[in-house]
């Protein structure tokens, strides 16, 4: 069985059986993928503090023919997000956004725009101060929206083409398309100039960059009401195919 190396993100783990743990993982080479680390739970495991929730790790392992977890070989810490007197909240974000990939990610799909998103996010979030932690999280947010599809032309009407940018609101169909107020005949999710101003600096901007200027707390929790909105949505939409398509498949474990 050939040995797979790559670089990866934990992203949750759960107990399996007494002694083994099966883990999410974000790798860059392979996308999302779920693993068995054997005898991970137990006291004296070689696994130590690499499973935590975001450590990137140097990822080894196998996959047998038709088995839906591959088997993790090694796992050894690159950099850990953990650090003494960590507050709650910044547990809490982490938890979040580490749900937000595991949802909107489908798995076996490499994606290097993720990879670097969560390595990018994880380094702001490093160096944030409380009041910066809900502009990271709309950061991302609006992120995973974007890769699942939302703002596919952010500049322009999707219907007329008109520039976007002038407009006093812009309203967003349920497939996530930006229109005119003439073109949506106002149905939709109405956004404001400032909200769709600071989503389009979310876009074209890094985290980093984008913290560096001071934002509006108004505008970012109006942006936080929409983007809660838009997630359900997405969330239903794929949820009903994952049903199905857990139906189809057997569980499988090693
Ligand atoms: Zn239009």
């Amino acid at each position: 069985m050939p040995l797979h190396e790559t670089d990866a993100f934990v992203l949750r783990t759960f107990t399996l059986k007494e002694a083994d743990k099966v883990c999410v993982f974000f790798t860059r080479d392979a996308g999302k993928l779920r693993g068995v680390a054997h005898g991970a739970r137990r006291l004296r495991s070689k696994y130590g503090a690499s499973l935590e929730s975001f450590t990137e790790v140097a990822l080894v392992y196998f996959q047998k023919e038709n088995k839906e977890l591959v088997s993790v070989s090694d796992c050894e810490i690159i950099r850990s997000q953990f650090f003494e007197g960590m507050s709650s909240e910044l547990l809490g974000v982490m938890h979040y956004l580490a749900e937000l990939v595991i949802e909107f990610i489908p798995d076996h799909e490499p994606d290097e725009r993720v990879y670097k998103l969560i390595a990018a996010t994880l380094e702001s979030l490093r160096g944030s101060t409380r009041s910066q932690l809900p502009p990271i999280v709309r950061y991302f947010e609006i992120w995973m929206l974007k890769l699942a599809g939302f703002f596919p032309d952010w500049k322009y009407c999707s219907i007329c083409h008109r520039e976007l940018m002038q407009e006093p609101s812009v309203w967003l169909t349920n497939e996530g398309a930006p229109q005119c107020a003439s073109c949506s005949r106002m149905l939709g999710d109405e956004l404001g100039s400032i909200e769709w101003r600071t989503i389009q600096e979310i876009l074209t901007q890094s985290p980093a960059k984008f913290l560096s200027s001071p934002r509006d707390e108004y505008v970012i929790n109006q942006i936080g009401y929409i983007a809660m909105r838009l997630i359900s949505r997405v969330l239903e939409r794929e949820l009903r195919s994952y049903e199905v398509l857990d139906r189809l498949r057997p569980v499988e474990t090693c």
